[in-house]
C-alpha cells in the first residue's frame, strides 16, 4: 500500500535564521515521509527583532508615501543574505534573486505581493539547501472571484504538482486571486497553507512546527506553569482558539478537518516533547478529564433587551440582528429568556458613536420596554468534551467564581454542551481564569470518576 505522506508547517520562529533553518532540515530528514514543507517567512530571532513580514509591509508603505523603500528593503536582504551564509550555500546566487525581488516590488505596488516576498524567498533558500523541488504556491493556491479560497482548483493543481515534482517545499501565507494577482491570507496564514496542502495531499498527519510544545490548559501568563493538553479535538479546539488561545490560525482547522486528517503541534526546539495532537471526531477518544482547556478575551460590550411578550412577536430577533447588518456588525453571541434578548459585541466596533446609533435604531425598530448597556466585559470559556456527560459541571464552575467573589454578568452554553462561557467584567478576568482553571487542573480535581 502506497504510504500516506506527512505536511510539515513551520513558522516564522523556527526559520528566524540559518542555524533554526538548520535544525528544521535535520527533522525534516529524520523522517522521509515528511515530504512537503510549507515554511513561513523569518520571524523574530529575539524579543525586539522585527519579522521579515513586517518589514515587508513597512516597505509597501514607505513606497507608498515617499515613492522609495530602498532602506527598509536593505534590512530585508541583510536577513536573507546571512542565512545564506550561516547555511554555508556559497555557490546559491542569492543577490539575483533580491534584485529581482526588489524590481518586482517596485513595479506591481502591491500590499498583498509584497508581504508574501518573505515566505517566497525562504523557501527558495530552504529548497535549495534541502535539494527539493521549490513549487510556488501562486501555481497551486488560488482564490476565486469572491476572494475566498477556491478548494476545487487548488486541490487539484497541488495534487498534480506535487505528485509530479516529488518531495517539496512550499512558501506558505499566499496564493492568486481570480485576476491573477498574489493575494495574501490574514496574518498567521502559512498555517492555513500548510492545512491545505495536508487536505490536497491526503496527508497521515499536518504536523505543524512552532515554538511552543502545543496547547496549554490555560494562558501560562495567567496561570504559572498550567497543564499540557496532549489530546484535543477539533471541535474543542475551534472554541479555544476562537476565544484566544492562538498557537495556531483559526481558519487553519477547515481544510484538514474537512479531510479527518490530523494535526499535530510539535515544537522546533524540543522535537522529542510530545506536543499536543488534534484530532476529528471520529478519531478522538475522550480522555477522562472534564475540562479540556480555558481560554478567553477582554473588551465585550452587551446589549440588553427586554420586551414583554417577545418570544410571541415574530420576528423580533431578525430585526434586532437586521439593524447590526446594516452596521456590517457582527456579533459574538445571543443569550436569550423569555422576554429578554442580549447580544455580546466586541466593544472596537462600536465605538465613534456608533453604540448610541445602533441604540437608537434598535429602539425605533422593535421598541424595547427597556434597554442597559454593560461595557469592559471579558468572556471567558470553560471547554471540553467530558463536561456534557458529567454532573455538577457549572455548579462546580459557579461555585469557583463565587468563591472566588466574582460577579457573573452573562452566561451562555453552547448547543454542544461542550462550552460554557461566562462573561465577567474586565478586571475579573485574570482572577476568573485562575479560579476555574484551580477547580478543574489543580491535584486531579478534573478527572471523571469511573
Ligand atoms: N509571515 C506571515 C505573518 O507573519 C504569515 C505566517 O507566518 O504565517 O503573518
Amino acid at each position: 500500500m502506497k504510504m500516506k505522506p506527512v505536511v510539515c508547517k513551520f513558522g516564522g520562529s523556527s526559520l528566524a535564521d540559518g542555524t533554526n533553518i538548520m535544525r528544521v532540515c535535520e527533522i525534516l530528514n529524520a523522517n522521509p515521509a515528511r515530504k512537503y514543507v510549507v515554511v513561513s517567512a523569518p520571524g523574530k530571532r529575539y524579543s525586539g527583532d522585527i519579522k521579515v513580514t513586517d518589514l515587508l509591509y513597512a516597505c509597501y508603505r514607505e513606497a507608498q508615501e515617499g515613492g522609495d523603500c530602498s532602506q527598509t528593503f536593505a534590512k530585508i536582504r541583510k536577513r536573507f543574505t546571512s542565512i545564506v551564509e550561516e547555511l554555508g550555500m556559497d555557490s546559491f546566487d542569492i543577490k539575483s534573486i533580491l534584485d529581482a525581488t526588489e524590481q518586482e516590488i517596485d513595479e506591481r505596488k502591491s500590499a498583498d505581493f509584497t508581504a508574501s516576498r518573505g515566505e517566497y524567498l525562504n523557501a527558495r533558500i530552504i529548497a535549495a539547501k534541502l535539494g527539493r523541488a521549490f513549487i510556488d504556491a501562486k501555481d497551486i493556491i488560488f482564490f476565486d472571484e469572491k476572494g475566498a479560497f477556491d478548494e476545487k482548483r487548488s486541490y487539484a493543481a497541488i495534487e498534480q504538482a506535487l505528485q509530479d515534482s516529488g518531495d517539496a517545499v512550499i512558501p506558505g501565507f499566499y496564493g492568486t486571486d481570480a485576476q491573477g494577482n498574489i493575494k495574501t491570507f490574514s496574518r498567521g496564514g502559512s498555517d492555513i497553507s500548510g492545512s491545505i496542502v495536508a487536505r490536497a495531499m491526503n496527508a497521515e498527519v499536518y504536523e505543524n512546527w512552532t515554538d511552543v510544545s502545543g496547547f496549554l490548559a490555560c494562558d501560562p501568563r495567567i496561570v504559572n506553569n498550567p497543564q499540557k493538553i496532549e489530546v484535543i479535538s477539533f471541535k474543542e479546539l475551534r472554541e479555544l482558539s476562537y476565544m484566544g488561545a492562538n498557537v495556531l490560525h483559526a481558519d487553519s482547522i477547515f481544510p484538514v478537518r474537512k479531510g479527518d486528517i490530523p494535526i499535530k503541534i510539535k515544537n522546533t526546539f524540543r522535537p522529542m516533547d510530545a506536543g499536543t495532537l488534534i484530532l476529528p471526531s471520529k478519531k478522538y477518544v475522550a480522555q477522562g478529564n472534564i475540562v479540556t482547556g480555558i481560554a478567553g478575551k477582554k473588551d465585550f460590550t452587551v446589549i440588553f433587551l427586554e420586551k414583554s411578550m417577545m418570544n410571541a412577536e415574530i420576528g423580533f430577533a431578525r430585526k434586532v440582528l437586521s439593524v447590526l447588518e446594516n452596521h456590517r456588525i457582527c456579533f459574538e453571541h445571543m443569550p436569550s429568556g423569555i422576554d429578554t434578548l442580549s447580544l455580546v459585541i466586541e466593544s472596537r466596533y462600536l465605538s465613534d458613536g456608533v453604540l448610541d446609533q445602533l441604540l437608537e435604531e434598535i429602539r425605533a425598530s422593535v421598541s424595547p420596554d427597556y434597554i442597559r448597556v454593560l461595557e469592559n466585559i471579558a468572556l471567558v470559556a470553560t471547554v471540553g468534551h467530558g463536561m456534557a456527560s458529567s454532573i455538577g459541571t457549572s455548579a462546580r464552575l459557579f461555585g469557583a467564581l463565587s468563591e472566588a467573589g466574582i460577579n457573573v454578568r452573562m452566561i451562555d452554553q453552547g448547543s454542544s454542551e461542550m462550552n460554557i462561557i461566562v462573561g465577567i467584567d474586565n478586571e475579573d478576568y485574570e482572577k476568573c481564569v485562575r479560579a476555574i482553571y484551580h477547580q478543574f487542573f489543580v491535584s486531579g480535581a478534573g478527572q471523571k470518576q469511573e
